[in-house]
């Protein structure tokens, strides 16, 4: 199975209190990195998971209602800043990306897939699903912006539930089967449920045989993996489904004790520098 190089990109931030994402943790404002990946896969080239913020969300989110959004938790995007001005930066430019790989539909999380024109995408049926039903009010009280998809979605969409299921590594037994997005094994995208609607993480090896899982909003933290501490149930029960997710992010708190080789990582965790 050929490994992976990756690195990571924050694409802008936002800030609330870290009480909204783990119980007990203080009031007081931080600031949450909106962390995207760009994966290069030896024979498949760049993929990326998740895109972040870039100036198509501010503008998504300029006027009433959606300017809601930004009042709920303020977005800071600096000039350049996006995941595909940062590419460029680094030599790789958005058509250079194949396909991009979408962990759920929340605002941050797609922010820049305008970007990426010419990517074929992995989403989730049941979170496009979800989305679809709903009206504008009620996907932007969820945090989805339906106008950050392209319109062309529908032809480039690969439904992650559709690509083959393959069994996971021992250590990741609790988490069933994941689907196997390349055909060869190399990334397995893997149902991390609670958080929205078809919420999936990415797991892969790098060329130095480390496995990384990528979780994105499984746990807003490393530091909530490690104490396998959730955010409150207000928070959990507006966004998604509490029971659910505190019994993904207790696998992961299991998971990151027997088998602590295996990097976790949130998208909005600030412990760890991107790059
Ligand atoms: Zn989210």
């Amino acid at each position: 199975m050929p490994g992976i190089e990756w690195r990571a990109y924050e694409a802008g931030h936002c800030t609330h209190p870290e009480c909204a994402t783990r119980q007990g943790a203080p009031f007081a404002s931080i600031r949450y990195p909106a962390h995207a990946f760009a994966l290069r896969h030896p024979q498949q080239g760049w993929i990326v998971f998740d895109t972040g913020y870039s100036e198509h969300f501010m503008d998504a989110t300029r006027h009433l209602p959606e300017r809601l959004y930004r009042a709920v938790t303020p977005v800071h995007l600096a000039a350049g800043e996006s995941l595909c001005a940062q590419l460029g930066r680094d030599g790789v430019a958005a058509g250079d990306i194949g396909r991009v790989v979408i962990s759920h539909l929340h605002g941050d999380h797609v922010g820049g897939l305008h970007d990426f024109p010419g990517a074929a995408l992995s989403c989730s049926r049941a979170a496009w699903e979800d989305m679809r039903a709903r009206s504008r009010l009620g996907s932007l009280k969820h945090g989805l912006l339906p106008r950050l998809l392209p319109d062309d979605f529908l032809d480039r969409v690969h439904w992650i539930e559709d690509a083959p299921r393959r069994q996971l590594p021992p250590a990741l037994a609790d988490f069933g089967t994941g689907h196997d997005l390349l055909g060869d094994g190399s990334l397995l995208a893997i149902a991390l449920p609670g958080h929205a609607a078809g919420h999936y993480g990415l797991l892969f090896d790098d060329p130095h045989g480390t496995s990384t899982f990528l979780v994105a909003d499984a746990a807003w933290s490393s530091q909530a993996i490690r104490e396998g501490v959730p955010p409150p149930a207000l928070v959990t029960a507006w966004l998604g489904d509490t029971q659910a997710y505190r019994d993904t992010l207790q696998r992961l708190h299991q998971l990151n004790k027997a088998a602590p080789a295996i990097r976790l990582l949130p998208s909005h965790c600030s412990e760890w520098r991107a790059r």
